[in-house]
């Protein structure tokens, strides 16, 4: 079926909105009785806002996170009656686009608090409190302010009060309890100001680090896309994407050659060298060039010379040259080369991996809603 379907696709990326439905559920479970969120910012980590909201939507998820003023506008047209709250707050003079659209603006500053009061919206808000990342949120000394003197918020109907892990994939980092000591003391200063809120605090790594961190409502992203919350121990989510490259060419090496540009790779002996059709414009990131494995079926081929614009080439010399012809696929990801490993032999992350995905392959989507 995919076979057919795909036929003329250099490159097909298969997203399984039922693997993504199945960890939304899973994370769920862990958590209850707090309540589990998604994080669809950046396009679902690249994988189709439009195609995956629906999906979770439809599995029950209520409540979605997104980091800009846009993305949550997009949202809001393809879910009428979700709860959208907008990671990176209003900028100036878009108050009344967040109300328009019952967007939840997260408010990271004084300056940003004191907007949305003055524009007069009843919309909730959220407020977001920096217990270490010094990016977004208000800083102790602001949260101080407030609990001296909570005027600023009068009037602000707070639904959340966050908070943002800054080491959460590392279980034993001292930050993560620093993080959890100082959210729980500051929110509790708050309340003696009479200022209160559903407490949100776990990202997917989070949710893991246990439950004194998962509080009222919690927010995965990575985790529902594939991506292991725990490095430091197998993977319990549900792979999700599967990336098919398709050989174009088959080249015999004879005589000493070497192999793409810069000529870094030398073929010695006979070799035979597979010519996909996938580079680094599609998001298959250049630093793996010499460093990447693919796999055909199950066997595993290297990455070798540099990764060009449009192609990879993999050394195939050992695979039956019936399982490497024009036209067959060659796994750049997929369930012996997840995304969490592709991203560490490239020396970045699954997040990085994911967001990169390239417009030029063909998408097929498995499951989730209308199929
Ligand atoms: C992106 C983001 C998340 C989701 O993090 P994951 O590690 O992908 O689960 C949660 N909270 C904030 C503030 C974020 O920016």
């Amino acid at each position: 079926m995919t076979e057919s379907l795909d036929r003329a696709a250099p490159a097909v990326l298969t997203i399984d909105l039922d693997a993504i439905a199945a960890n939304w559920r899973l994370l769920c479970d862990r958590v209850a009785p707090a309540a589990c969120a998604a994080v669809v910012k950046a396009d679902a980590y690249g994988l189709g806002m439009d195609r995956v909201a629906p999906a979770l939507r439809a599995t029950g998820c209520g409540t979605f996170f997104v980091a800009q003023l846009e993305e949550g506008l997009a949202l809001r047209r393809l879910l009428p009656d979700a709860d959208i709250h907008v990671l990176n707050g209003p900028l100036a003079g878009t108050e009344a686009a967040f109300a328009a659209a019952r967007l939840v603006p997260v408010l990271n500053s004084l300056e940003q608090m004191a907007r949305w009061r003055e524009s007069g919206s009843s919309g909730s808000c959220d407020l977001h409190l920096d217990t270490g990342m010094s990016r977004l949120g208000l800083p102790p000394e602001d949260v101080a302010t407030l609990v001296a003197d909570p005027t600023p918020l009068d009037g602000l109907d707070i639904d959340l009060l966050m908070s943002h892990l800054a080491c959460a994939d590392e279980a034993g980092h001292p930050m993560n309890a620093n993080q959890l000591r100082d959210f729980e003391a500051w929110t509790a200063r708050l309340a003696t100001a009479g200022i209160g809120g559903r407490r949100c605090f776990a990202n997917s790594s989070g949710i893991f680090l246990g439950a004194a961190g998962h509080f009222d409502l919690t927010r995965p992203g990575i985790a529902l896309y594939g991506g292991n919350p725990t490095p430091e121990s197998p993977n319990p989510m549900a792979q999700v994407v599967r990336l098919q490259g398709k050989i174009l060419q088959v080249r015999r090496i004879d005589s000493p050659q070497t192999v793409g540009y810069g000529a870094t790779h030398p073929a010695c002996g006979p070799t035979r060298i597979a010519t996909v059709a996938a580079g680094y414009a599609d998001g298959y990131p250049r630093s793996l060039g010499g460093r990447a494995t693919g796999f055909i079926g199950d066997h595993r081929v290297p990455a070798v010379g540099r990764i060009s614009m449009d192609l990879t080439t993999f050394d195939v010399t050992d695979i039956p040259e019936t399982l490497c012809r024009p036209g067959a696929a060659i796994d750049l990801i997929g369930p012996r080369n997840p995304v969490d490993d592709v991203a560490a032999a490239a020396g970045t992350i699954g997040y990085e991996i994911l967001t990169a995905l390239g417009r030029r392959y063909h998408r097929h989507y498995l499951g989730g809603s209308g199929r």
